[in-house]
C-alpha cells in the first residue's frame, strides 16, 4: 500500500514517549524507514474488546507513519509459550493450565486462539504486520541471548535462573521514579536477591513433565516471558530500533524487564528502542477489561449484538490513545449513528460524482488533508482529525468527485473502510435475530408497496409483524435507515 500525502503537506510527526513522558519529534534512525515492534498477544484464551484497543492504537501509529512516508517494518509477537499468571512471572502456565482445563495440547490451544486473534484484526481492518513472529519459534535464539546476558547478570535457583536488576543501570526508569523495582514480591520465589528479578529460564519442577518444553543449560523447563520480546525484537530489528508499543501495563513490569535484557545483552545504557508507546486502557464500570479475570467482552459479542465492526474501531478512534476510554453500549450507539452519518453522505456523493471527473485538487482540498496531517502527526491526534474529515464531506464547495477523493486519502489513515462500506454493511445481523436480513428487506419493501397503495391495515399489519420478531421500522429516521434490529439489553 503506498500512502503519501500530497507534496508540501508532510508535517514532523510528533510520538509521546513514555520514557521521557514527552511528546517528542520522530526521528528515525534510518531516514525514510521506521521500525517498529509490538508486543503482542498471550494467545490462551480469546482477545477482548480491551485487548483489540491496543492493536488499534499499532495500527493507527503504523499508518500515520505510512502517511507520513515512512516504509514501515512492524513485528508483533505471539505469545504462545512461557507466560504464567501474573506479569512478575510467577504462578502456574497459563498456556498448560487451558490446556488441562479444555482437554487439548497447549499447542493446539495456541495455534486456535492466535487464528481467533487474527480473525478479530481482520474484521477490525487491522494491517497485518511485516511478520507475526511466534515465541514458541525462538526459543534457541532464546537460550544463546540468555547464555550471554548469564554470567554478568543471572544467579541460579532451583526454581530457574532469574535475572539480577541490580546489575543494570536505572532499572525501572521506565515505570517512573515512584515504582521502584517493579512489582514483584520477593518470597514469591525462595532465593530471590531482589522484588524485581524475575525469571529468564523457569526449570521444570523434578517429576514434572511440561508440554512446551526444551532443555537448556539451566535444566529443562521453559524461557520466561520477558525473553522474547528482547529477542526477536533484536533479531529482527537490530539492537537499537525505533518504536517500541504495548498497553500501559507493559510501562511497569514487561517493558522495565525487557530493557534490562536489552542492556546486559549490548553492555551499554541504551533501552533497545528510541520511542517507548503505550496505550491506555479500555476500562468498563468495573475498571479495567481483563482477561483473567473473565466475562471480558469479545469483538465477536459485538458483532452478535448487530454491530459492524467498524463502529468500534471508530469508538476507539474517538477517544485519543493516551486517555482511559470507557466502554458501553451507548457510547457504541453512539460511534455507529457517526459512523452510519458518514456512510451516508459518501454513498450520496458518490451517485452525485459517477458522472464527472475528479477536477484537480483546488487550495481548500489542500488545507483540509493539511489540517487532517497535522492532527494525525501530532501524537495521532485522531479524536480532532475526524471532524476534520466531517467538514470535507459537507463542504458544498468542493465538487463531489474531489470530497470523495479526500475522504479516500484520510481513510488511509482512519482505517474505516469508508470508500468500500455501504449502509446496507452496517446493518449486521444479530446473532439471535428471529428473522434474516433478506427476510425483512423483502417484507419491508411488501409495506413500502402496501402503503403506496393507500392500503395502511396491511402496512400496519407488517409494522406489526415485524416488531415482533425484534425488528424497528424508523419512518422518517434523517438517516434513512429503514430498520434496525433492537440490540438485546
Ligand atoms: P495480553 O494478551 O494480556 O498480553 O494483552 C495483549 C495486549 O493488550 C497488551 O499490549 C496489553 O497491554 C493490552 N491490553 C490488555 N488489556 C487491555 C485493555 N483493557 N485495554 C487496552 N489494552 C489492553
Ligand atoms: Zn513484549
Amino acid at each position: 500500500m503506498t500512502i503519501a500525502p500530497p507534496e508540501g503537506t508532510i508535517p514532523r510527526l510528533r510520538l509521546f514517549n513514555s520514557m521521557t513522558r514527552t511528546v517528542e519529534t520522530f526521528r528515525p534512525l534510518h531516514p525514510g524507514t521506521a521500525r517498529v515492534y509490538s508486543c503482542g498477544p498471550t494467545v490462551y484464551s480469546f482477545q477482548h474488546i480491551g485487548n483489540m484497543r491496543a492493536y488499534i492504537f499499532t495500527d493507527t501509529l503504523s499508518r500515520a507513519l505510512k502517511f507520513a512516508g515512512l516504509e514501515v517494518t512492524h513485528i508483533i509477537n505471539i505469545t504462545d509459550v512461557g507466560h504464567l499468571t501474573s506479569d512478575a512471572d510467577t504462578g502456574e502456565d497459563k498456556l498448560e493450565k487451558a490446556s488441562a482445563k479444555e482437554g487439548r495440547s497447549a499447542y493446539e490451544i495456541a495455534r486456535f486462539y492466535t487464528e481467533a486473534f487474527w480473525r478479530d484484526l481482520g474484521r477490525l481492518n487491522i494491517m497485518p504486520p511485516t511478520r507475526w513472529s511466534l515465541a514458541s519459534q525462538h526459543v534457541t535464539d532464546m537460550i544463546a541471548f540468555a547464555e550471554k546476558i548469564a554470567p554478568g547478570h543471572c544467579y541460579l535457583l532451583e526454581s530457574g535462573l532469574y535475572f539480577d536488576t541490580s546489575t543494570v543501570p536505572n532499572y525501572g526508569r521506565l515505570a517512573g521514579s515512584e515504582k521502584r523495582h517493579g512489582e514483584g514480591r520477593i518470597e514469591e520465589v525462595a532465593g530471590k536477591r531482589h522484588p524485581g528479578d524475575f525469571a529468564i529460564w523457569r526449570r521444570s519442577k523434578p517429576n514434572e513433565k511440561r508440554q512446551m518444553e526444551w532443555s537448556s543449560p539451566w535444566g529443562p523447563g521453559a524461557p520466561g516471558w520477558h525473553l522474547e520480546c528482547s529477542v526477536m525484537s533484536m533479531k529482527y530489528l537490530g539492537e537499537h530500533f525505533d518504536i517500541h508499543t504495548g498497553g500501559i501495563d507493559h510501562r511497569e513490569i514487561h517493558h522495565p524487564n525487557e530493557i534490562a535484557q536489552n542492556q546486559a545483552y549490548t553492555g551499554t545504557r541504551d533501552s533497545g528502542a528510541t520511542v517507548w508507546m503505550h496505550n491506555n486502557f479500555l476500562v468498563d464500570r468495573s475498571g479495567k477489561l481483563s482477561k483473567s479475570t473473565g466475562g471480558a467482552l469479545l469483538l465477536e459479542d459485538l458483532l452478535g449484538r448487530g454491530y459492524h465492526p467498524a463502529a468500534f474501531r471508530l469508538m476507539c478512534l474517538q477517544a485519543h490513545y493516551r486517555s482511559p476510554l470507557e466502554f458501553s453500549f451507548p457510547n457504541l450507539d453512539a460511534a455507529l449513528a457517526r459512523l452510519k452519518r458518514l456512510v451516508k453522505t459518501i454513498e450520496g456523493l458518490r451517485g452525485a460524482a459517477q458522472a464527472t471527473t475528479p477536477p484537480t485538487p483546488t487550495a481548500r482540498e489542500n488545507d483540509l488533508l493539511k489540517q487532517f496531517t497535522l492532527e494525525i502527526a501530532d501524537d495521532l491526534m485522531t479524536p480532532r482529525a475526524i471532524p476534520v474529515l466531517e467538514q470535507a464531506l459537507e463542504d458544498k464547495k468542493i465538487p463531489a468527485p474531489a470530497r470523495l477523493r479526500i475522504v479516500r486519502k484520510m481513510d488511509e489513515a482512519l482505517g474505516l473502510r469508508l470508500g468500500e462500506l455501504s449502509r446496507k454493511d452496517l446493518r449486521v445481523r444479530p446473532a439471535d435475530a428471529g428473522l434474516a436480513k433478506s427476510d425483512v428487506e423483502a417484507r419491508v419493501e411488501a409495506r413500502r408497496k402496501a402503503r403506496a397503495e393507500k392500503n395502511f391495515a396491511e402496512a400496519d399489519r407488517i409494522r406489526a409483524d415485524l416488531e415482533n420478531s425484534g425488528v424497528v421500522l424508523m419512518d422518517g429516521d434523517p438517516l434513512i435507515w429503514e430498520w434496525r434490529i433492537e440490540p438485546p439489553q
